[in-house]
């Protein structure tokens, strides 16, 4: 079995062109061999299956979608790839399929209703370590952190107070 170089080396050599081809080499020729290629799911699965790591990976995400600058990347490459008709033409094709799935309709139904009566719903927030809120009544998910995080960024501009001391609300975006 190939041993993986630490990745201090890695970085070190991640300059070298020549090097970072052998290594996209190697990569792809171990991948071609089915053994390291079940034993690389199987890890993964462990790796997935630990609440813990589940936990941390949808943080690590939820982290990385708060950052304006990965949003509008996100949001942009998406915009791109809608703009291919053969991607477009692919997905459609998969939602129309989706669709004729009863047990997909009727959980779409499910969020549809549950959503209505979100709407209608006067929350009771019950806020947990993360700053996220969930209403006890509706089950309405909501992302306080993220919102004093936009607060802040409107009252403050490089790090100096925009608004003076005092005042309501800062301007809406
Ligand atoms: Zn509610």
């Amino acid at each position: 079995m190939v041993v993986e170089t630490p990745p201090v080396r890695k970085e070190k050599m991640g300059q070298d062109p020549e090097y970072q081809a052998r290594l996209g080499a190697a990569a792809r020729k171990r991948w071609q061999d089915p053994g390291y290629r079940a034993l690389q799911s199987a890890a993964r699965k462990k790796v997935w299956q630990n609440p813990e790591n589940r936990a941390r990976h949808s943080e690590a995400i939820r982290k990385l979608w708060q950052d304006p600058e990965y949003r509008a990347m996100q949001n942009a490459a998406r915009k791109k790839l809608w703009q291919d008709p053969g991607y477009r033409a692919k997905q459609v094709e998969a939602s129309r399929k989706m669709w004729q799935n009863p047990a997909y309709r009727a959980q779409q139904e499910a969020t549809r209703k549950q959503r209505a009566s979100q709407e209608n719903c006067v929350h009771y927030w019950i806020i947990d370590e993360n700053n996220v809120g969930t209403c006890r009544k509706c089950g309405a998910v909501f992302d306080f952190g993220a919102l004093q995080e936009k607060f802040r960024r409107l009252c403050y501009r490089d790090g100096a107070a925009v608004l003076a001391p005092g005042s309501a609300h800062p301007p809406v975006q």
